[in-house]
């Protein structure tokens, strides 16, 4: 591991001043995914700066929705009431992630930027423009069962690994952001980029900016959500394919909604044409399989990863069944 700087700051605005000011400095939140990176090699900062006792850690709601501090654990976002009353495809995705004791640890901050799991990416020697830009794409000729079906680019085919991210999504979510510049806010469904010819970068985040809350609106806690994963095992795995859905239905026609698929790029996907598909139409099994198969359209896989794209169409509709309450 190559030597590092390490401080553990208790104040907001010297974080934000500590990872602006020095170059190559990263934030350190649960480690559950940075500490890997850095045992490994992969990620070789200048310095570290410890968030873990910033005032981030509430889960607490609002007139308009909910507000998830960026320190919360998963396991308590998961756990929370309010959180599992209105907001299923939530908890269920969190419920999923990981073990146990990893959402014991993690943060929800921390999730949504954790980095790719492309095999090429995490075993530190294969050729990887996003550990080493302008050294190649291994997974782009070898057969990474996880790489991408949409918005790939020659450079690279990662997929973006949180289920948090796609539950939040089909949430119409924001980040909170705090930095150099003041306070903003981001929707989840801009936070992370495409790779294109830059895939070392992986979200709109500027040097500096911390996630301080994410903010769930309450408009999506009416709604009929489900989230449905599919992976390698049971448990204690990230997800081959997943799918979010949000439904506002009334007098059993779907009046409006939103789709979110994981595991196919390296951001969460919306899937706008499956929305179109299903406004206007009274959810049956018949509806959530045709909404399976046109969650598929344009997908481009690799040679080895074709077989997401039968498991793609199944999460959608299992998904849109749970939602329904379909067998
Ligand atoms: C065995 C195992 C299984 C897993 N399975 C799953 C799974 O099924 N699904 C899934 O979604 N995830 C899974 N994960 C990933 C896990 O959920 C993440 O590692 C974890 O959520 C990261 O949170 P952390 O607080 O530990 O982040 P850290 O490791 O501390 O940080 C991760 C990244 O986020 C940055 N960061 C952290 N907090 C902030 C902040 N507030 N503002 C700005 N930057 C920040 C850090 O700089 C770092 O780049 C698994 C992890 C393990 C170890
Ligand atoms: S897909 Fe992306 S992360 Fe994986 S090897 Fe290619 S450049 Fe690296």
């Amino acid at each position: 591991m190559q030597p590092f700087a390490y401080r553990k700051i208790h104040d907001v605005a010297a974080a934000i001043a500590q990872g602006a000011g020095e170059p190559n400095t990263v934030f350190l939140a649960g480690g559950t995914d940075l500490v890997q990176l850095l045992q490994d090699g992969i990620a070789r900062p200048a310095g570290i700066v410890d968030i873990s006792d910033l005032p981030f850690s509430s889960i607490a709601t609002t007139i308009d929705g909910m507000r998830i501090g960026a320190l919360a654990k998963l396991a308590d976002v998961a756990d929370h009431p309010q959180v599992r009353a209105h907001y299923p495809a939530l908890a269920t995705a969190l419920g999923e992630t990981a073990s146990p004791m990893v959402r014991n640890m993690a943060t929800t901050g921390g999730n949504l930027l954790q980095r790719t799991r492309c095999l090429y990416f995490r075993d530190g020697v294969s050729s990887c423009n996003k550990r080493e830009p302008g050294s190649g794409c291994g997974a782009l000729r070898g057969e990474d069962a996880r790489a991408a079906l949409f918005g790939a680019s020659e450079a690279c085919v990662a997929t973006h690994a949180s289920d948090l991210a796609v539950a939040l999504l089909a949430l119409d979510a924001e980040v909170l952001v705090a930095g150099p510049a003041g306070e903003r806010s981001i929707p989840v469904e801009r936070l992370h980029t495409l790779p294109g010819d830059t895939p070392w970068i992986d979200s709109d985040l500027e040097p500096g900016e911390l996630i301080s809350a994410i903010f769930v609106p309450r408009g999506a806690a009416g709604w009929a959500q489900a989230y449905a994963k599919l992976r390698h095992r049971a448990s204690f795995e990230w997800p081959l394919v997943s799918a979010a859905v949000s439904l506002a239905v009334v007098d059993g026609m779907i009046e409006d909604a939103r789709v979110a698929l994981g595991g196919v790029a390296h951001k969460p996907w919306r899937a706008e044409d499956v929305e179109t598909l299903l406004i206007g139409r009274e959810l049956d099994p018949v509806l959530a399989r045709e909404a399976g198969e046109a969650a598929t359209e344009g997908a481009r896989p690799l040679a080895g990863n074709a077989a997401k794209i039968p498991l793609l169409a199944r999460v959608v509709s299992r998904a849109l069944a749970d939602a329904g309450g379909l067998p």
